[in-house]
């Protein structure tokens, strides 16, 4: 029989896109589906903390197999900051991109070492045990913002081997080497062995 998975995601962009990666092998439900409509909780301190929490909340409700993810961004010169607290750098609700990334650009004034990370975590848990996934694009913070496409940090950061930032690269290019389909892809592997 056909495998079934509940992706614990509010984000429809998320689900088609592993959707279309995972293909026919698994069926993958959203929470619409499974009729839950609650806030899943997301208050750890780590990615990984973040993932397991969301996945746990799922399982230990609906019992059904399901998975959830974290990202953050993680700037060296600022030991790892804003990471799990990215959407909500600038303070306020969180999701204002322009504000975070004015934040950042200003932590980072003057700052010679510029390396970055985005980071996916990804928590499954399969018949009750739990595993853990991860995808990562290296890459730098530059001085201003360049680029239309993307959303979050995308203006700001250009990954290692490249001369454009996600924002300019479009959707399609950054898809395939994202921090996200690196992770999903290493969940899909697992899935798929
Ligand atoms: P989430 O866990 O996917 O919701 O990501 C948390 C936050 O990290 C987002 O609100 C963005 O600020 C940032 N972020 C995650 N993925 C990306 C990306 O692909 N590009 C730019 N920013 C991102």
């Amino acid at each position: 029989m056909k495998k079934r998975l509940v992706f614990a995601t509010k984000n429809a962009h998320k689900l088609e896109e592993i959707r279309a990666i995972l293909g026919d092998t698994v069926e993958i439900l959203s929470l619409n589906d499974i009729n839950c409509h609650e806030d899943i909780p997301e208050t750890a301190d780590t990615l990984e903390g973040n993932a397991v929490q969301k996945a746990e909340f799922i399982y230990k409700r609906y019992g059904i197999d399901c998975f959830a993810d974290d990202t953050g961004l993680e700037v060296e010169a600022l030991g790892g900051a804003p990471g799990v607290y990215s959407a909500r750098y600038a303070g306020g609700e969180g999701h204002d991109s322009e504000a975070n990334m004015k934040k950042l650009l200003a932590e980072l004034d003057g700052q010679k070492d510029r390396m970055a990370q985005f980071r996916t975590v990804i928590c499954l848990i399969e018949a009750g045990v739990k595993h853990l996934f991860e995808g990562v694009v290296k890459g730098e913070i530059i001085e201003e913002k360049r680029g239309k496409t993307g959303f979050g940090y995308d203006p700001i950061f250009v990954p290692e081997g490249y001369d454009e930032t996600f924002a300019e690269m479009g959707g399609e290019e950054k898809n395939r080497i994202s921090h996200r389909a690196r992770a999903v892809q290493a969940l899909c592997a697992y899935l798929n062995q």
